[in-house]
């Protein structure tokens, strides 16, 4: 490797002691990856430099318009003493398709997978190796032009912070109770929904405020058009078993394309389940509900990997899922993804990709 110039932390901070109370994106290790584009030159001077606060113009587009997009990772450590990656080009594919609908600049995609693992390889020592513990990686890109014009940029900066984190699951895995949002809409047909763009999220805050201080953690939002078609779940796909059938949204413009929704249909097809992405409806499920036929129901992404649904609130109604506890579906799945990731299970699908020994 060593694509890149490193320049050395003078003052490595403390790593963390206690693999129990990382939490979620509070800690961030000693260095990071910077790359810089203007138009003109093109992408140039991919660098690992130390962790620290950027200078920017305070007119930098990206605070105004909302020009960024980000993508979001993570960092095992393998049984085999192997540092390893999860379908590391997966993600550098979908942020060239989030630059194209966000009008900026692709960047080489191989180049990105190097850099994560270059920078992986210079922090390594902050990967923790308790079981369910990770290195959350954010790649993301902001515009910088300091001008307030509206308009595509022609400079950006390309951008790689490491996290180290916790288990997402303290006490096992536990189902959650979802309100299905029936107010606020987080996509329509034609915007943003299928971009991991900045915007999506903080349009998703109002609701999933509500949602909390109902007692919900998440919100499952509905198509944004016709309020009826079930989208997604904060920053998860969802996935039903009706009746022994798999289903779950078809990828319709508005919804982002997950690499663990990917992941797990392909799994699933493999196991030999019967798997449709199509459009499915609360009624279909309410239906299904009455009829005893409403089996499981979890999200996926890369966060939780895969996370049990319990229970949805939907206008009146409460739909319960497997008695509020995990199904056998979902519990294979959620082994198996991380038996793959983390190297207990044999890698027959060929997603994981080994970065460094991790001493
Ligand atoms: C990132 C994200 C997902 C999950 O994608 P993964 O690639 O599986 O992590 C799902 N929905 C939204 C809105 C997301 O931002």
């Amino acid at each position: 490797m060593a694509r890149f110039p490193v320049t050395y932390t003078t003052a490595p901070k403390a790593k963390p002691t206690d693999p129990d109370h990382l939490g979620f994106g509070k800690l961030f290790t000693d260095h990071m990856f910077l790359m810089d584009y203007k138009t003109g030159k093109g992408w140039h001077n991919g660098r690992i430099v130390p962790f620290d606060n950027l200078s920017l113009s305070p007119a930098a587009m990206c605070f105004h318009y909302g020009q960024t997009v980000f993508e979001g990772m993570k960092a095992y450590y393998g049984k085999d003493g192997n540092v390893r990656l999860f379908r590391p080009e997966e993600n550098f594919k979908r942020l060239n398709a989030s630059n194209k609908r966000l009008c900026i600049p692709a960047i080489d995609e191989e180049l990105c997978v190097e850099a994560v693992k270059e920078l992986v390889e210079v922090d390594k020592a902050w990967l923790p190796r308790k079981e369910g513990t990770s290195l959350y990686i954010r790649p993301f890109i902001i515009a910088t032009d300091p001008m307030l014009g509206v308009k595509p940029g022609d400079e950006y900066l390309f951008i790689i912070i490491i996290s180290p984190s916790g288990a997402y699951y303290a006490s096992g895995l536990a189902p959650v109770k979802i309100y299905v949002e029936d107010n606020y809409v987080r996509a329509v047909r034609g915007g943003t929904g299928a971009a991991k763009t900045g915007g999506n999220y903080a349009a998703s805050l109002a609701a999933q405020d509500e949602a909390h201080n109902q007692g919900y953690s998440q919100v499952l939002w509905m198509d944004g058009v016709e309020h009826k078609y079930i989208e997604e779940v904060g920053a998860m796909n969802v996935f039903f078993v009706v009746d022994g059938e798999v289903l779950t949204p078809m990828l319709s413009g508005s919804i982002l394309p997950g690499i663990t929704r990917k992941s797990s249909i392909e799994l699933l097809k493999k196991w030999g389940l019967p798997v449709s992405e199509r459009r499915i409806t609360m009624e279909e499920l309410s239906e299904a509900n009455k009829a005893g036929k409403l089996q499981e129901a979890f999200g996926t992404g890369t966060a939780a990997v895969v996370s049990p649904i319990g229970e949805l609130k939907w206008e009146g109604e409460i739909l319960t899922f497997n008695n509020g506890e995990i199904g056998p579906i979902t519990q294979k799945l959620y082994d198996t993804m991380t038996g793959i990731q983390y190297g207990d299970l044999p890698d027959e699908m060929g997603w994981v990709v080994k970065v460094c020994p991790a001493d």
